[in-house]
């Protein structure tokens, strides 16, 4: 079963929790036992599972890879100007695979997947794949 939603990103850079929507599609899978991929179709987007409870910590990646990727030093730049922002992506990736089991995704109690945007504000669509 495979569905698409689309989340708008509201500022430049900013990590966006998607856990919700990825158990709303596998609801509606009623599929007990698999995998479940969530993969967003971006160049300049990333998804990942870690710590969802504290604010701060979405905060924390953001600033982090600021601190990794410094902006406008990039050969990428020269074409198109975001050169940090798909470093950032490629350094994350686009995807991450989550067990499901029970009918539930196999989370740890703190963790969440969430988008992290690097270019926007923008609207991106993420594909989620459970079989
Ligand atoms: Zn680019």
């Amino acid at each position: 079963m495979q569905a698409t939603f689309t989340v708008s990103t509201r500022r430049a850079r900013e990590v966006v929790d998607i856990t919700r929507q990825v158990a709303a599609v596998l609801e509606r899978a009623g599929i007990t036992e698999g995998l479940c991929t969530v993969f967003v179709r971006h160049a300049t987007a990333a998804v990942v599972i870690n710590e969802n409870a504290d604010p701060g910590f979405r905060a924390d990646l953001v600033t982090a890879l600021d601190g990794l990727f410094p902006e406008g030093v990039w050969e990428h730049d020269k074409v198109d100007d975001n050169g940090a922002a798909h470093l950032k992506a490629a350094l994350l990736g686009p995807s991450e695979v989550i067990p499901v089991t029970g009918g539930r995704l196999a989370l740890g109690t703190w963790q969440g997947i969430a988008l992290v945007e690097c270019d926007g504000p923008r609207e991106r669509q993420v594909i989620v794949d459970i079989r």
